[in-house]
C-alpha cells in the first residue's frame, strides 16, 4: 500500500464514527498524492500521520440555567489543530449538529484556509451543540458566559484566537469577550469579529461573503464571464450568504434565491436585500415572513435552492448541502461556476460531478478565506492598538483574495491539473504548513 493510502486506513481505523473528519482528510490527502510522490521527506517524516491528529482536542462541560429556572447541560469543544504557521486560529459554532466529528473537520481544513490567506495563523476550530435560536439573550449570555469560564485556560493572543461561525455572530462575541476579560482582566485580541466599539476590525462581518465573490470573480473573469447580469443562486441566509448577495448585486448580478433551515425563497427578479439583512440581523425572523411581505417570492419548504436556472451558484450554508441530483441540476441549467462559502457544503460524488462537467469549481477552504483572513486583519489592529478604516481593510481583503485566486492556480498548473482549484488549494495550502513543520522537528 502506498503512503496515502496507508495514512487514509490509518486514519479511519482510529476515528471510527468521524464520517466528516474522514470526508476532509480524504479529499485533502487524494489530492496531495502528486507533491508526496515528488517530494520524499514528506514520507521520510511521516509527515501526513503527524497531520491529521491534532495538537490537542479539549471536550468540556457547559452547564448553565435556563428562563425557567433549570439547569440545562451542553457540550464545549476546542480542537487545537496545528499551530506550525502561527497561533491556533477558527471559528466557535453553535448549533445542535455539532460533535467531535464535526469540529475535527472544520479544524482540519482551517489549517490549509489559513496557510491560504498567507497570514501567519495556524489552525483550529472549536464550538458546542448549544442552539441559540429560540433562547432569550439572557439565556445566550448564560451559556456564553459558562463556555467561555472553560475555554479561556487554552486561549490568548499569542495561543488561540477564536471567531465565530454557525450560530455565532457579535452577539455571542460579544458575551464571551467580556467573561475573558473579567476572568483574566486582561484587555486583548483573544476573539475576533468582536463588535466596533471594543476592537472589533470594519469589514470583518462583510469579509466572507465579499471575499467570495471577489474570489469568485477572479476565477470567472479569466474565463471571459462576468458578474455583470449574471443569475446567482445562493443558499444560507446567514452571515456568509448575506454579504455574497450584497457584493454580487453590487457587482451587477441578480441573486434569485436564499434558503434557512426550514425553506427557501425564490425571486425571479432578485432578492430584496435590505429587508433579508434587516430580518435576519436584526429582527432574527425566518424566511416564510420575507414571503408573506414579498407577493413576488416563491417560498418552499421541501427540495433545495439548486433547481432554479443560474449561471452561479454560492452555497453558504453548511456542509454537504449540494449533492449528486444538485450538482446534476446546475449543470443542465447552464450554470457554469460553483464557489463555495460554506464549508464543505458539495458532497465528494456532487464535486466531482461539476468538474467532468468543465464547471468552474472554488473550494471553501479557498473562497470562504477572507473571513479568516481579515480576522487575522484584526489581529493585526489589535496589537498595533489602531483601526483601518472600512476602505483600508476591503482593500487588503480584495488583494488577500486575487492572491490565493493565484497561488492555487498556480500550483494547479505546476502539477499538470490546470483549473482544478481543489488540488491547487490542497497542495498551495498543505506545502507553506509541510515545510515548517519539518523546519521545526519532530514536535
Ligand atoms: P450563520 O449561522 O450566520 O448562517 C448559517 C445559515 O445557514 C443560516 O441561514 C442557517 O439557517 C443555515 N443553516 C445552518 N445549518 C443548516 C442546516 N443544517 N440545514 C439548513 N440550513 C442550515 O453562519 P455563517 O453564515 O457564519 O456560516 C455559514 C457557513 O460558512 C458555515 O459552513 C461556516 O463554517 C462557513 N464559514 C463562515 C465564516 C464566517 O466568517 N462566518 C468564515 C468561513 C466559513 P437557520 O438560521 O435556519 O439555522
Amino acid at each position: 500500500m502506498n503512503y496515502v493510502d496507508c495514512i487514509l486506513a490509518e486514519t479511519a481505523a482510529k476515528n471510527p464514527n468521524q464520517p466528516e473528519f474522514i470526508q476532509a482528510v480524504t479529499e485533502v490527502l487524494d489530492s496531495l498524492r502528486p507533491v508526496i510522490d515528488a517530494e520524499p521527506q514528506y514520507e521520510k517524516n511521516n509527515l501526513l500521520a503527524r497531520l491529521v491528529e491534532p495538537e490537542r482536542s479539549i471536550i468540556f462541560r457547559v452547564p448553565w440555567v435556563d428562563d425557567k429556572g433549570n439547569v440545562q447541560v451542553n457540550k464545549g469543544y476546542r480542537v487545537q489543530f496545528n499551530s506550525a504557521i502561527g497561533p491556533y486560529k477558527g471559528g466557535l459554532r453553535f448549533h445542535p449538529s455539532v460533535n467531535l466529528s464535526v469540529i475535527k473537520f472544520l479544524g482540519f481544513e482551517q489549517i490549509f484556509k489559513n496557510s491560504l490567506s498567507g497570514m501567519p495563523i495556524g489552525g483550529g476550530k472549536g464550538g458546542s451543540d448549544f442552539e441559540p435560536k429560540g433562547k432569550s439573550d439572557r439565556e445566550v449570555m448564560a451559556f456564553c458566559q459558562s463556555f467561555i469560564t472553560e475555554l479561556y485556560k487554552y486561549i490568548g493572543a499569542y495561543t488561540d484566537v477564536p471567531a465565530g461561525d454557525i450560530g455565532v455572530g457579535a452577539r455571542e462575541i460579544g458575551y464571551m469577550y467580556g467573561q475573558y476579560k473579567r476572568i483574566t482582566g486582561r484587555y486583548e485580541g483573544v476573539l475576533t469579529g468582536k463588535g466596533l466599539t471594543y476592537g472589533g476590525s470594519l469589514v470583518r462581518k462583510q469579509a466572507t461573503g465579499y471575499g467570495l465573490v471577489y474570489l469568485c470573480r477572479e476565477m470567472i473573469e479569466a474565463k471571459g464571464h462576468s458578474f455583470e447580469g449574471a443569475k446567482v443562486a445562493v443558499s444560507g441566509s446567514g452571515n456568509v450568504a448575506l454579504y455574497a448577495i450584497e457584493k454580487a448585486i453590487q457587482l451587477g448580478a441578480t441573486v434569485v434565491t436564499a434558503s434557512d433551515s426550514n425553506g427557501w425563497i425564490y425571486e425571479k427578479d432578485g432578492v430584496d436585500f435590505e429587508y433579508l439583512k434587516d430580518l435576519k440581523e436584526v429582527k432574527r425572523g425566518r424566511l416564510f415572513e420575507y414571503a408573506e411581505d414579498h407577493p413576488s417570492c416563491v417560498y418552499s419548504t421541501t427540495g433545495r435552492v439548486w433547481s432554479v436556472k443560474c449561471d452561479i451558484a454560492l452555497p453558504c450554508a453548511t456542509q454537504n448541502e449540494l449533492h449528486e441530483d444538485d450538482a446534476r441540476a446546475l449543470i443542465a441549467n447552464g450554470c457554469y461556476a460553483v464557489a463555495e462559502g460554506a464549508n464543505m457544503p458539495s458532497t465528494p460524488e456532487a464535486v466531482e460531478l461539476l468538474q467532468k462537467a468543465g464547471l468552474l469549481f472554488a473550494p471553501g477552504k479557498a473562497a470562504n478565506a477572507g473571513g479568516v483572513s481579515t480576522s487575522a486583519l484584526e489581529m493585526t489592529q489589535n496589537s498595533q492598538r489602531l483601526s483601518w478604516s472600512a476602505e483600508e481593510v476591503d482593500e487588503k481583503l480584495h488583494s488577500i483574495m486575487v492572491n490565493i485566486y493565484k497561488s492555487i492556480s498556480e500550483a494547479a498548473e505546476a502539477y499538470g491539473m490546470k483549473d482544478n482549484f481543489v488540488v491547487g488549494a490542497n497542495i498551495a495550502g498543505f506545502k507553506k504548513v509541510a515545510d515548517a513543520m519539518l523546519a521545526q522537528g519532530i514536535v
